[in-house]
């Protein structure tokens, strides 16, 4: 069952781990669940809110502690995303993509100059990170991209744009990823890419729209465009031209991230439809003692655990430094789907209250159903889970 017990029980925390997860929690509760249901209501990025969780570790959850970081495993920094999602999924994107995206890219392919530079400014949330890999043209094919890095004899010169990027008028380090070098052929366009990594607000670099979202109101998307943005050499980050290898490893970290804020997300709205169930009454009893709303409970539930586990074998693997895209993606397409499916359900047990705004599991039915999307669809992750899968037989 989803009690605080079992979320203890597996893959279990040391007495630092629990102490920093159980300050989160308190901060969490204090200062951030208040306001959750109004910001979505504004879209107020919390600002404030980010920097105290900087003070916590948050930001810089698995950075070591050499470059100003917490220097915690990926399985104690995804505990911490189901908590934030448990409360406010605008938070926990804003939190899994600083992390996992934007510095998880420098961790993964930064030089040691570039750590030094950039890693202890994002961990104690002094300067936001986004990271831009989508163009108005490519999403799921990725490698498709539009933008380009032309070699001068200064550095680089960025001309393109980025679409959907989380922080993007936020942030005060950019992690972009561009062309540098031709595709050899279609087939093998995932070669000529760079990743880049700067600061900002600079000259080359102007914040289109901002989007305005189903859900997520407070977690901020904005569209990035480059034009003639000077990049001095050192800008490049990792290999030139080997630059989507890191991308998809990046990726695969973010996975885990994701299905977690998912559980996060599902969870709030399991907890607060199966309370509602043992209040309201209909026909004399308790709407829980009807099995039609009972077995909705007991399969939410069960399929949250699942995906759980699911995320915690993922980041075991990541902690562990063996292979783990294939059980991200299994982690993030399950834990997405279910958790979307237990926010409808949800509804569905509130019935007509389900659907109006005072009640909180409309915002996270709305803020789950960016996680079957964003870092990966379900269905791109279905064809990864294929191939792996059969690539065993072959
Ligand atoms: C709120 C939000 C925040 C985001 N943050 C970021 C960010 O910080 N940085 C960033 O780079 N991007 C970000 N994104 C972009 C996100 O990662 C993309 O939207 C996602 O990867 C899908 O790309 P697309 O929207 O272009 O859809 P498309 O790739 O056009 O897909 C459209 C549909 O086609 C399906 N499809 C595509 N290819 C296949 C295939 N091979 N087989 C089967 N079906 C397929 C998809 O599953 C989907 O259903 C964000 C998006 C949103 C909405």
């Amino acid at each position: 069952m989803l009690t605080e017990k079992s979320r203890e029980l597996w893959w279990e925390l040391d007495t630092e781990e629990r102490q920093i997860l159980g300050a989160l929690k308190d901060f969490l509760k204090a200062e951030v669940a208040p306001g959750a249901a109004e910001r979505d209501r504004t879209g107020e990025f919390p600002l404030a809110i980010v920097k105290k969780l900087g003070e916590l570790g948050v930001m810089g959850a698995n950075v070591p502690e050499e470059y100003g970081g917490a220097g915690l495993s990926t399985r104690v920094f995804a505990r911490m995303l189901e908590e934030i999602g448990g409360v406010d999924g605008s938070l926990g994107l804003t939190v899994a993509s600083h992390n996992s995206l934007c510095t998880g890219h420098i961790l993964i392919a930064g030089n040691e100059a570039q750590k030094r530079e950039f890693l202890p400014k994002l961990a104690t949330a002094e300067m936001l990170g986004a990271w831009g890999l989508t163009e108005p043209g490519s999403g799921s094919d990725a490698a498709a991209m539009r933008t380009r890095a032309q070699e001068t004899p200064e550095g680089f010169v960025i001309n393109g744009s980025k679409q959907f990027i989380t922080q993007g008028s936020v942030a005060g380090v950019y992690v972009i990823n561009a062309r540098t070098d031709p595709a050899p052929s279609e087939d093998k366009k995932h070669l000529g890419l760079s990743a880049f990594v700067f600061y900002g607000p600079v000259e080359g670099l102007r914040i289109g729209r901002k989007e305005e979202k189903l859900g997520l109101h407070s977690s901020d998307t904005a569209q990035l465009l480059f034009e003639d943005l000077h990049l001095e050499k050192d800008a490049l980050l990792g290999v030139r031209g080997k630059g989507f290898y890191d991308v998809l490893r990046v990726l695969d970290g973010g996975r885990i991230g994701i299905a977690a804020l998912s559980v996060g997300l599902g969870r709030a709205a399991l907890e607060f439809a199966a309370k509602y169930a043992l209040e309201r009454e209909q026909f004399g009893k308790p709407i829980a003692e009807f099995q039609g709303v009972s077995f909705k409970l007991a399969e939410m539930a069960t399929n949250l655990e699942a995906a759980r586990l699911l995320y915690l074998r993922a980041a075991e693997l990541k902690d562990a430094g063996r292979p783990f895209s294939g059980e991200a993606a299994q982690a993030k397409m399950f834990a997405s789907e279910v958790a979307v499916r237990a926010c409808d359900e949800a509804i569905q047990i509130l019935g007509g209250y389900g659907y109006i705004k005072e009640y909180p599991v409309e915002r996270y039915w709305r803020d789950a159903r960016l996680m079957r999307i964003g870092e990966g669809t379900t269905e791109v992750l279905k064809v990864i889970i294929a191939r792996n899968l059969l690539a065993q037989f072959r």
